[in-house]
């Protein structure tokens, strides 16, 4: 397939071997009778200039020009050819055979319409040597329609079939870019996502991979939200499960299918499709690597969640609880919270009322604290609460809780400890002070929130 991506100096120097060639064979004919009148001397110069003019054709940087300077050949070949026959006379029967030659390379080098084109040029360089030397015209003529019209019709078919496989080949070559940029990009989702900017990272591929101008990623679950409702191409790929076009065939939505179904779609706008058959398949072949990918993020996501998450009160659990303490700063508070005489709630009324009280105080706790604040359960029937940049206002926070959920007329009321971050003590250091803190309260007869004297000291 590579044979029609000929450089412009392989057919500079084609066309110069040509007239060497041309010289050398005419040269060799020579050893042949001679034609009548004709003088062996001038048959020798004209063969050997011609020659020379070929080796100085051959030796010109032909690469450095466009392709359009190979057309000067045209008019030096056809020259050449008058000149031959202005002197040594004109021969019908070896005549044509140059003009075939130069269609030949004509139709491989150029354009279709180009030998059209020369054409005017061809049938001048046939009649002047006839003209010359007063030849009758008149039989000529049939030999000059047939070189004529030979010379554009295998020019043409050969510039048209040249162009197809020239086409076919870039089509060939773009393809196997296509797959290699399909690999890659494959391989990138394959190495996972950040979660936060997933979207973008995913829509930038396609759009880059499609060459389209822009793209971007819809979910399925998205479509409850009003706010931003799904273009009518999104709404028709997802609606239809397959590739939906614009009118225009410049977008398109491909569904991203992945293990669980349609998850979503991806829109690629600005496209410039040729083939929209090749286009879907590629476009197909990408949204499913990148439903794969948006569905490990999701599984890896889920299990983080689910390693930090206390499954009875849905609040984060011990490690949960770990995990916000770790990201303490000065002037946080700590809570330690924990059910008075949860024991005998249990013994009494039996575990599952148990669990109720838990589930309500963690569903409480979760109304009450602030965004950004966090809750976790510690373990049994404690709860730590960070409250951020809380600072002193934390006990009136906590005492706030305390009277709301006693409000509530719970089966038990709850007892705190309350600590304050400061700088440069290890978080678990504060949540001890919490933890004596509530033991204090414990102590005080429980229902009451008391607050850690060491951390107040230390923020003095
Ligand atoms: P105090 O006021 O001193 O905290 O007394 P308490 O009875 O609350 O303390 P104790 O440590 O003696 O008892 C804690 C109880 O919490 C014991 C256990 O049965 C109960 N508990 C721990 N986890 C759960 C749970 O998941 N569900 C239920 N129903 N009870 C639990
Ligand atoms: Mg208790
Ligand atoms: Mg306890």
């Amino acid at each position: 397939m590579a044979v029609l991506a000929l450089s412009q100096r392989l057919l500079g120097r084609v066309a110069a071997f040509m007239f060497v060639a041309a010289g050398l064979a005419d040269l060799a004919t020579r050893g042949f009778p001679t034609p009548e009148g004709v003088d062996t001397t001038t048959m020798v110069v004209v063969d050997l200039s011609i020659i020379v003019g070929g080796a100085c054709l051959f030796a010109l940087p032909w690469h450095r020009w466009s392709r359009r300077a190979l057309l000067v050949f045209v008019p030096i070949a056809l020259g050449s050819v008058v000149w031959r026959n202005w002197a040594l006379g004109p021969d019908n029967a070896t005549y044509s055979m140059y003009f075939v030659v130069a269609a030949a390379w004509v139709g491989v080098t150029f354009r279709p319409g180009t030998s059209l084109m020369c054409s005017p040029m061809v049938a001048l360089a046939y009649l002047v040597p006839l003209l010359v030397h007063h030849e009758p015209l008149g039989p000529s003529v049939g030999y000059l329609a047939v070189t004529v019209s030979v010379y554009v019709v295998m020019g043409e078919a050969l510039a048209w079939l040249a162009t197809r496989l020239r086409s076919a080949e870039q089509a060939d070559g773009r393809r196997l870019q296509d797959m290699r940029r399909l690999v890659t990009v494959s391989e990138a989702l394959a190495h996972g996502l950040d979660g936060r900017d997933a979207g973008k990272v995913v829509a930038g591929h396609g759009a880059s991979l499609m060459r389209a101008h822009d793209a971007e990623i819809s979910f399925v679950s998205d479509s409850a939200g009003d706010d931003d409702p799904h273009s009518p191409l999104v709404e028709r790929c997802l609606s239809e499960g397959r590739i939906a076009w614009a009118e225009n065939g410049t977008s398109m939505a491909a569904p991203l299918s992945g293990t669980s179904g349609v998850v979503g779609a991806i829109e690629l706008r600005g496209l410039r499709v040729t083939n929209r058959e090749y286009a879907a398949d590629l476009a197909g072949a990408f949204a499913t690597q990148a439903a794969l990918a948006f569905e490990r993020l999701w599984v890896t996501e889920s299990l983080i969640d689910a390693s930090l998450q206390d499954e009875l009160t849905g609040l984060g659990n011990r490690r949960g609880a770990s995990a916000a303490l770790s990201r303490l700063a000065p002037g946080d508070a700590v809570v330690m919270l924990d059910l008075d005489n949860f024991k005998s709630v249990n013994d009494e009324f039996g575990h599952a009322v148990g669990d109720d009280v838990l589930r309500r105080l963690g569903a409480f706790l979760r109304d009450a604290v602030r965004e950004g604040d966090s809750c976790a359960r510690y373990g049994g029937e404690e709860f730590v609460l960070v409250l951020r940049r809380a600072g002193t206002r934390a006990r009136v926070s906590v005492d706030r809780f305390r009277s709301d959920w006693n409000a509530g007329v719970p089966i038990t009321t709850f007892s705190c400890g309350i600590a304050l971050h400061v700088h440069g003590q290890p978080p678990g250091t504060t949540l001890r002070f919490a933890d004596e803190a509530l033991y204090d309260a414990k102590r005080a007869g429980r229902d009451c929130v008391k607050e850690s004297s060491a951390s107040v000291a230390a923020t003095v």
